[in-house]
């Protein structure tokens, strides 16, 4: 073993779980310790602005200057009780992060020693200089203002000593340049849309929320190991390795037992997130070695996102202080399966849930397939732009791998409810539906709320499930931001429902009973939705022959794919929600493909790098060996033995012969694709140049690098192999 790899290798096996510091109180004693949530507001404010905050939270409305003020010094003594020293506006700006600036509370006296101070204004609003941060045109030079507000539906934490306040993040000119502004609106949208309908069954209901529940895979790699590995450390993943004998194939990680240094982790991480009011609460193996899963209680949709992003950095630091490194990428390693985030997504009222197992009365039945069916339209008229929101970079290589979900979105009912579906879309006459005086519907299925209480039916390879209470939306990549898929979803059903009450409302309007109107229309939808449900194996060849008929959208190209947040249903949909203008959508795609292009031009220098500072030399140095071993043979044997002795050597020099030339040729081969594709001036054009000329040569030479593993010795190797970095922990 080469002497670096040896040592690492020798450190990771002989790290030791690191003790927890569990706190002596009960969970929920220490719940939320570093939440600005009710619980402090009551304690820090007086009444009359405690109340007034609430109010403005509940009822979304903006705070008056000297609301702030009061609220402000509330918190900042909370915040210094609790060791805060800074404040922070804390925004997601368009990259898949968050964003911090730290300033510290004092000011001068003008005594010559300085006070602690925290006004409104700074509470409320701030002017962080933006002009580093992706804006896809939208901001000039002389305009280089970005503008960061609290969103006071988010509650400010404290972090490493710093008060976090959750902001949205806007350019001068009043375009986003965030997750959350976009995200903030399309849950408006949702709210607004969805009540008016849930209106049609209790007349009572005030708002409906958008619930979030994630999930959350990653990879853990010794620290150690992963220093060592420049590729790990540069994009993220590995960009060579070949396949250890062993992976997954004993299915024996999945939900295994927790090793000791794995569980002290998870155990330090989940105190953490209690104490930030993240209601940390599954925990477990995921199918690859190495890989696990950490999922929260659900949420509401925007703190869920918030919640999401805040653990992403929280566990990379606890991780830190175990020796382990915190893999997020897609899919760090070829040959086993990649990570993901499902996204748990359902739809609620202030009175009630929408996407329940239907209850015992008619009425809630009805209410429930309305829901269902209008999510489903949503689904289907923006399948391509769906899977544009979770498309990236990193993500391409997961998705459509027949391990996570292909790359066409499709919806996966199960039996009970497609029947149901079935049954109202065929039932022509109105004699199936008896009307029951006031109460409403009456449906000749009796059987249905027992059947879907059981509805546990699972299909893995769907991109966006029922089950049973929530549709699961698997393709979300587990380093995305979550909001991307969040707005998009929301909105598009928003849009549906918007439609669905028109319709009624227009049948009704003619003097339709609303019962009636209200099946009508969903009989129609049913069948307009239909090419979207889809029940099968989402990994066989006959699905895209079968999507495509369908008309859904089957486009694998990553930058491509971006083109659907410029379709004219995208743009119309996010225009008339007032989600996004389409300067806004532009401005972002520009921001997507430049994104793409440069995740893949670092990967490909970091190819280029490791190929000859790494491989070559220590293939050729191998090479070099055996050529000594061959002449020494020739010394000293006769010309024939010479020759038969050393005829596995000759082809092992051969061998490394062929491929550092083929190796060598494909890194020039893709230096030059990239400098082509570099003089491209438009973003997109340039993306797809290296979607298509720059990745596919990437590909290649990782072919002979992976052989070249396999045929040099192991001494010599210079970097840890995927069976150190996936099986010592
Ligand atoms: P599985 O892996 O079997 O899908 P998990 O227990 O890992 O299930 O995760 C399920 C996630 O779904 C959790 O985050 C949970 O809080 C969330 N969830 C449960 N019910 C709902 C709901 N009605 N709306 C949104 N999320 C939900
Ligand atoms: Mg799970």
């Amino acid at each position: 073993m080469s002497t670096l790899r040896f040592k690492v290798v020798e450190e990771a096996y002989g790290r030791k779980a690191v003790p927890v510091a569990i706190p002596s109180e009960r969970p929920n004693e220490y719940y939320g310790k570093y939440v600005f949530n009710r619980a402090q507001m009551y304690k820090y404010l007086d009444k009359d602005t405690y109340d007034a905050l609430v109010y403005a939270i509940d009822n979304k409305e903006p705070l008056s200057r000297r609301l702030a003020d009061r609220v402000a010094a509330g918190m900042k003594q909370w915040a210094m009780d609790n060791g805060a020293r800074h404040y922070s506006h804390w925004f997601h700006p368009l990259t898949d992060g968050t964003a911090e600036k730290h300033d510290g509370f004092i000011e001068h006296d003008g005594k010559g020693g300085v006070v602690e101070e925290f006004s409104g204004k700074l509470l409320v609003q701030q002017e962080p200089d933006a002009s580093s941060f992706p804006n896809g045109g939208i901001r000039n030079t002389f305009e280089a203002r970005g503008y960061s507000a609290w969103d006071i539906s988010s509650p400010a934490f404290i972090i490493d000593h710093t008060l976090c306040i959750p902001t949205i993040f806007i350019s001068y000119t009043g375009e986003s340049l965030d997750y959350k502004t976009p995200l903030l609106r399309a849950l408006n949208s949702v709210d607004k849309a969805g009540a008016a309908v849930a209106r049609y069954f209790d007349e009572n209901v005030k708002h409906v929320i958008s619930y979030l529940g994630w999930e959350q895979e990653y990879f853990l790699v010794d620290k150690a190991l992963y220093a060592a590995r420049p590729d790990l450390v540069m994009t993220g993943r590995t960009l060579m390795g070949h396949e250890s004998a062993k992976n997954q194939q004993l299915e024996d990680h999945y939900f295994g037992s927790i090793p000791s240094r794995v569980e002290a982790f998870m155990l330090d991480l989940e105190i953490e997130c209690h104490k930030l009011g993240i209601p940390a609460k599954t925990r477990h193996n995921e199918v690859a070695p190495n890989q696990f899963e950490f999922a929260p209680i659900f949420e509401d949709c925007n703190l869920a996102v918030d919640h999401n992003m805040l653990l992403m950095s929280l566990m990379k630091k606890v991780a830190r202080k175990h020796g382990f490194i915190v893999l997020l990428h897609e899919k760090p390693f070829a040959g086993i399966n990649g990570s993901g985030k499902h996204c748990n997504w359902s739809l609620s009222t202030d009175t009630g849930v929408l996407l329940h197992a239907p209850g015992k009365t008619p009425e809630s039945t009805l209410r429930f397939v309305t829901f269902i069916v209008e999510t489903l339209m949503g689904v289907y008229r923006h399948n391509g732009l769906l899977k544009a929101s979770i498309m990236s970079a990193t993500n391409a290589h997961r998705l459509g791998a027949n391990e996570a979900p292909p790359a066409i979105i499709s919806s996966f009912l199960g039996k009970q409810l497609s029947e149901l579906l079935d049954h109202i879309e065929q039932s022509d006459s109105e004699d199936d539906f008896i009307m029951a005086g006031k109460q409403g519907l009456k449906m000749d299925i009796p059987e249905i709320p027992e059947l879907m209480i059981d509805n546990t039916d699972r299909n893995r390879t769907s991109p966006f499930a029922f089950t049973g209470n929530r549709f699961e939306f698997r393709a979300v990549g587990s380093e995305a931001n979550c909001a991307s898929a969040m707005i998009a979803l929301n909105s598009a059903v928003a849009e549906a429902l918007t439609d669905f009450k028109a319709r009624v409302d227009a049948l009704i309007a003619q003097g339709e009973d609303r019962v009636k109107a209200i099946v009508s229309v969903l009989r129609e939808d049913i069948t307009a939705c239909k090419p979207i449900r889809f029940d099968g194996n989402g990994y066989s060849e006959e699905w895209v022959e079968e999507a495509r008929r369908r008309g859904l959208d089957c486009e694998t190209s990553c930058p491509v794919i971006f083109d659907n947040y410029l379709s004219e249903s995208s743009v119309r949909m996010f225009t008339s929600l007032g989600v996004m203008t389409r300067k806004e959508l532009e401005a972002r795609n520009e921001v997507k493909w430049e994104t793409y292009t440069k995740k893949i031009q670092i990967e490909a220098r970091v190819m280029g790098d490791l190929t000859m500072n790494h491989i070559i030399p220590v293939a050729t140095h191998y090479q070099s060996m055996l050529l000594k071993n061959v002449q020494s043979m020739r010394a000293v044997f006769p010309a024939e033995k010479a020759e038969k002795l050393s005829s596995r050597n000759m082809k092992i020099i051969e061998d490394i012969a062929e491929r550092t030339q083929a190796i060598e040729q494909g890194v020039e081969e893709l230096v030059n694709a990239r400098k082509v594709a570099n003089r491209i001036a438009d973003e997109r054009e340039k993306a797809v140049a290296y979607h298509d000329t720059v990745v596919p040569k990437m590909e290649a030479i990782r072919y002979h690098i992976d052989k070249l593993e396999l045929c040099v010795s192991d001494e010599l190797w210079t970097q840890p192999k995927y069976r150190e970095l996936l099986f010592i922990r």
